[in-house]
């Protein structure tokens, strides 16, 4: 059941599965995640994300957890994890490594979009093999001139016989090296009106005329490559149009964001409490004017708000994954616990720098990668402005007078 009940090479795991809500198999797997992260993920978290080294071992590691299949329903090979029980192995790999939940979590906001929209036969094709991890890749949604607003994206898609033929240029696509299949997002209708009508997903798979230009360098969240994609009269079969109608693609990306949000969400709480833990422990053991820097108020008052934003953040998350398993929409849900936990990612790894004096700047101690990867959860998955009017909108929509 553990990774590795001896030695270092891990066994063959299988991460074992019940009924949702069943507290021993929710148990068990995040014990089995806990004794994957501490054995396997913490000894060489800090040199690869220093290195911007690709994880490849523990890809193949992942793999065997099911990690790419985490939340596709069994009967396609997944795990068929909740989300509220995905977002608890988020936060718990994140508060290691942040870098290494974007592996799958992009791969799966891209089955989210095939599961909730695509048809049978596309179910059928893609899923098992995206959770098995054999197939791996993302969301195919920015482009150099645009990333909020995606109606105004100009890669292009014209049907040709039982084919689309595509033309454009995606960035900073996350997994777009080392993955081989991607949910892009086109135009097909330049003049619809309005706009989002004329777009559409397709589920894109690298071949003649889809090449990685260049691979993105980035302040943080390395390991985890980020790429500018380009098609040149790429043509992707008609059948891979996502749910097999045009005009969809949009709502179909967004859609697949409201799992990607919650997902963004966890990992900012797995960092916010990981800047926290980092904080205490240190407060203890550094001393000045004879007493530990944790018996000075102004350090109390810190590790105070600190721990609140991780209890809040957290109860938001929880609050947003229930929210989403029980079906229909959950976007201000998702919305909220986005905003709130990235932005307590954000605050705690600077209180945390802060309380670690100089040393928070050092590259000897995790805190200065916990402060240089929080701020990307105040970017991907929509930015916090947007999640500000998501939420909003949704109050004014949900109280009408
Ligand atoms: C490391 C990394 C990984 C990423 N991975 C992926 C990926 O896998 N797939 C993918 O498709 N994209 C990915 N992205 C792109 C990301 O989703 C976009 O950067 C993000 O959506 C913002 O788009 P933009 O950068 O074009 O900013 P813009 O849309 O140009 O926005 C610039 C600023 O204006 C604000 N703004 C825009 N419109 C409004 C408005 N109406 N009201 C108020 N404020 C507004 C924004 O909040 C932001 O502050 C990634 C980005 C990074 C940095």
């Amino acid at each position: 059941m553990t990774l590795s009940e001896s030695g270092t090479e891990p066994s063959k795991v299988n991460i074992p599965t019940g009924p949702d809500g069943d507290e021993l198999q929710e148990y068990l797997m995040l014990d089995t995640i806990n004794k994957w992260v501490e054995q396997e993920v913490a000894p060489v978290a800090m040199e690869l994300e220093h290195g911007d080294i690709y994880p490849e071992k523990l890809v193949e590691q992942m793999k065997e957890l099911g990690l790419f299949g985490a939340i596709i329903p069994t009967e396609y090979g997944g795990l068929g994890l909740s989300a509220s029980l995905y977002a608890k192995i988020v936060e718990r790999i994140a508060r290691c490594w942040m870098s290494i939940t974007g592996i799958f979590n992009s791969h799966l906001i891209m089955a989210a979009a095939v599961l909730r929209f695509g048809t049978d036969a596309q179910k059928q094709h893609w899923l098992p093999r995206f959770a098995s991890g054999e197939l791996r890749g993302g969301l195919a949604l920015t482009e150099p001139d645009c990333g909020t607003d995606l109606q105004a994206i100009r890669t292009r898609a014209v049907r040709e016989g039982d084919h689309y033929i595509i033309n454009g240029t995606k960035t900073w696509i996350s997994n777009g090296i080392y993955g081989q299949v991607f949910a892009l997002l086109v135009k097909t209708d330049l003049d619809a009106d309005p706009r989002h009508k004329g777009t559409s997903l397709f589920i894109a798979e690298k071949g003649d005329g889809f090449t990685v230009s260049r691979k993105l360098e980035k302040l943080g969240y390395h390991g985890i490559d980020s790429a500018e994609l380009v098609f040149e009269d790429y043509a992707v079969p008609a059948e891979n149009l996502i749910g097999g109608k045009e005009g969809f693609g949009l709502k179909q990306a967004l859609g697949g964001l409201e799992l990607g949000r919650i997902n963004v969400a966890a990992r900012g709480v797995g960092i916010a409490r990981a800047s926290l833990d980092e904080a205490i422990k240190y407060s203890q053991l550094r001393k000045t004017f004879g007493k530990p820097i944790c018996e000075h108020q102004a350090i109390q008052i810190k590790l105070a708000d600190m721990a609140t934003r991780v209890e809040a953040a957290t109860l938001l998350v929880e609050k947003a994954a229930a929210a989403y398993d029980r079906g229909g929409r959950c976007d201000m849900e998702a919305g909220m616990a986005k905003l709130f936990a990235s932005e307590a990612a954000i605050e705690n790894s600077l209180e945390s720098m802060r309380i670690h004096g100089g040393y928070g700047y050092s590259k000897e101690f995790p805190v200065e990668r916990y402060y240089r990867d929080a701020p990307l959860l105040a970017i991907g998955e929509g930015t916090n402005e947007i999640q500000r009017i998501i939420i909003a909108r949704q109050l004014i929509e949900r109280n009408p007078v």
